[in-house]
């Protein structure tokens, strides 16, 4: 049985492998914001998979419905263009499953996703970062070089629906038994939009009235496209693997009821005070989906269950995020502990 079900294949207390020890994370309760605006902020704890990200729930996807159409065959080559996470999920996955993998990947990423696919055994190219448009962004390239390769699948993360199927069978049906049915609202950004629209829908189909929020950055074309209707962006923003300017298939089609645009100080704000009050050392784009489930929860008052995503672990980003002299070179400020409030709300029970 596979880790990609929701049906537990781990109820035995044995897990067959990386892939079946995929998914099944906890949905942990954010106390402290949870108090400060009555509702209940829940987030699902993907930073826990095995690969470190929420993507590998994606990656497994992708390659399984691969090896059963036949794409795939043993001692095959994955290609993917990825921000990281996805390269990294799809590296960890090739080993299990026995595939070489080639990861063609922005320079703008940081060194320690970039280091890390490398460790894994990945080919790793890195490229410029530059616009979708442009037949040399990265995403394109990748396609290009699987298509070259005999033996090769392009993953195609943002415009396989594999990727969406993945969260619709997965990681919707562990949120909605994990909340007993009970769900107000579902708040996440969106990179391929495969998570977002993948649990949006599964949610919407088993409750009509959950209200389904897109989150954003600055820098992406998303907020606007939610809100009238056009494709624009503004500004920029320091957070990775999220944001699009374009509106891939597997966003195409979600139920979206409302959009929330973050900054990047409030996200990390957002990321310290989880740090500094509830323990978790999470990355960036947590930051954009936590805050953006605050103002979910201030749009729609107290008494409401709010559940978002904890895509990745703040260890992906210590280089920057966690960096003083990094954030103040981007004119941004690093939250102190003492400005965090320990007293804000007690701490959780010892013992
Ligand atoms: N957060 C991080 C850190 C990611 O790497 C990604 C994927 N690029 C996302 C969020 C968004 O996930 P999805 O691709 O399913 O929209």
């Amino acid at each position: 049985m596979g880790g990609i079900t929701s049906d537990s294949s781990i109820s035995s207390g044995i897990c067959e492998g990386f892939s079946a020890a995929v998914g099944h994370t906890p949905l942990i309760r954010l106390r402290v914001l949870s108090e400060l605006t009555g509702c209940d902020i829940l987030g699902k704890a993907e930073f826990m998979n095995p690969g470190g990200s929420v993507k590998d729930r994606a990656a497994l996807g992708i390659l399984r419905e691969a090896e059963r159409s036949g794409e795939l065959r043993p001692g095959g080559t994955v290609v993917e263009g990825t921000a990281g996470n996805t390269g990294i999920g799809l590296a960890h996955l090739c080993n299990a499953r026995g595939y070489r993998c080639l990861i063609v990947i922005p320079d703008t990423q940081s060194a320690e996703k970039i280091g890390l696919l490398r460790s894994l055994g990945a080919e790793v190219r890195t490229v410029p970062a530059v616009p979708y448009a442009n037949p040399d962004n990265y995403v394109r390239l990748s396609g290009r070089i699987a298509a070259e390769i005999p033996g090769a699948m392009w993953a195609n993360q943002f415009d396989n629906l594999a990727n969406r199927r993945a969260h619709y069978a997965s990681t919707g049906p562990e949120i909605w038994h994990q909340c007993g049915g009970k769900v107000d609202a579902w708040v996440a950004a969106t990179g391929t939009g495969g998570t977002y629209a993948g649990v949006a829908s599964y949610l919407k189909e088993r409750d009509a009235r959950v209200r389904c929020v897109l989150a954003d950055p600055h820098g992406s074309a998303l907020h606007s496209w939610a809100s009238t209707g056009e494709l624009h962006a503004e500004g920029s923003s320091i957070t990775e693997g999220i944001g699009n300017s374009r509106v891939t298939a597997n966003l195409e089609g979600a139920p979206i009821d409302d959009a929330v645009r973050v900054g990047d100080q409030d996200a990390l704000d957002t990321i310290y005070r989880l740090l500094w009050q509830e323990g978790l050392f999470l990355g960036g784009s947590v930051g954009i989906n936590v805050a953006a489930a605050v103002e979910t929860a201030r749009r729609l008052g107290p008494g409401h269950r709010i559940v978002t995503v904890l895509c990745d672990s703040g260890d992906r980003y210590r280089s920057r995020l966690y960096d003083r002299d990094w954030l103040e070179g981007r004119g941004l400020r690093q939250p102190e502990q003492d400005a965090c409030s320990i007293a804000a709300a007690p701490a959780e029970q010892q013992g």
